[in-house]
């Protein structure tokens, strides 16, 4: 199938202009300058999107596919997420992984419903882990499972500062992630540990130490909800002056929200290469509720439309910068060719007019597409 978006102005995430893409199968295959000669190929489909806006799909980097633990007993447990959600907040490639309750929530389930998203239309990844160290795993090692499970591609969410983590202590976090980046080497993945920072006294302190005391790479770190107080989100923006890769959480209110604490990051000329943007989705809220993953792209627009903050470095938060740390760029996070053929596209008010997961149209003027899967 080859599909041509004809007249689209095109962030990749950079600026790039009007633009004509076109799609063959599950990637893009050429970027051309309007009115090229393909529209009048009778082989393609051209889909007319003057005065839409496209940008490479949302990469969700934190989700609880499976839904997180509740926190107010098994009343309180989180269900899965709906694969409408995701692809009504403009997201084509999501994360999965485990959180607080590993006792009623298992890697299988959530290795299996990674592929059941797959198979409704987008791409999955997801952890291997969940709050406590050691780690649960599916094969006797993270360094084994990054080797043999196709999906996984590091450790997460592993908690410190929180009085619902396992406390763990330097030499345990200096054992998983020594592991994690081996495993990432000879896999040729990112060996990534994602680290859930919770609002304990500590912050970040073992991030920091483990950071000093090891020769492990800082681009194998990826601590998240960094924004959720104002001193952890201090201590955030000092690791990523010294080099550290943060990540905020989308639909924070407790804390300092998305489009505030950019504005913060931008003022204080943290470069923001170094932050992504993750929604959290249904995983629990202390205190009652579930995280909404439409938050993150909400987020993202009032970034723009409230905080007049450029889109070409809003969407690069979600898109290209989340791709580097899970090392799958330039294959996604980027219109560009040769790329994975995920394209979100905007009218000029910012509402979802279409998505393209890996070159299939999902969504069309703002609604789902019939799949025989949903
Ligand atoms: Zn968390």
């Amino acid at each position: 199938m080859l599909t041509l978006l004809k007249d689209v102005e095109c962030f990749s995430p950079e600026y790039r202009g009007i633009k004509d893409i076109l799609i063959v199968k599950d990637i893009i295959y050429k970027i051309l300058e309007p009115n090229s000669s393909a529209s009048k190929n009778e082989m393609v489909k051209t889909i007319n999107c003057s005065g839409l806006t496209a940008v490479p799909g949302i990469i969700d980097g934190h989700v609880h596919i499976t839904g997180g633990g509740g926190e107010e007993g098994f009343v309180s447990r989180i269900k899965e997420i709906d694969i409408e959600d995701i692809l009504l907040s403009g997201i084509t490639t999501v994360v999965g992984l485990l959180g607080a309750d590993s006792q009623t929530r298992s890697l299988k389930d959530l290795l299996a419903k990674a592929k059941a998203l797959e198979t409704q239309g987008i791409s999955t990844f997801i952890y291997s882990g969940s709050y406590a160290i050691p780690i649960i795993n599916f094969t006797e090692d993270i360094t084994s499972d990054l080797v043999l499970i196709d999906k996984v591609i590091g450790a997460g969410e592993v908690a410190i500062s929180d009085h619902r983590s396992s406390n763990p202590c330097l030499k345990d976090m200096l054992e998983l992630s020594s592991k994690a980046h081996l495993g990432g080497l000879i896999s040729g993945k990112a060996g990534l540990v994602h680290i859930h920072v919770g609002d304990g006294k500590t912050g970040l302190d073992l991030m920091n130490r483990l950071l000093n005391e090891s020769d492990l790479p800082i681009e194998q770190f990826l601590p998240t909800h960094v924004n959720r107080n104002r001193e952890l989100f201090e201590q955030a923006k000092f690791f990523a002056e010294n080099g550290g890769y943060i990540d905020l959480t989308a639909g924070e209110k407790a804390g300092i929200a998305v489009p505030e604490a950019l504005q913060d990051l931008i003022q204080n000329g943290i470069d923001l290469s170094h932050v992504t943007i993750s929604s959290d989705a249904n995983g629990s809220i202390p205190g009652g509720g579930a995280g909404r993953i439409q938050t993150l792209f909400d987020d993202l627009i009032q970034c723009i439309q409230k905080y007049n903050i450029n889109p070409e470095l809003v969407f690069s938060l979600v898109t290209k910068n989340i791709s580097k740390r899970l090392k799958q760029y330039p294959q996604k996070g980027v219109l560009s060719e040769g790329s994975d053929a995920d394209i979100l596209l905007m009218d000029k008010s910012f509402h979802i007019n279409k998505l393209f997961c890996m070159g299939k149209l999902m969504v069309d003027n703002g609604q789902i597409l019939n799949n025989k899967w949903r």
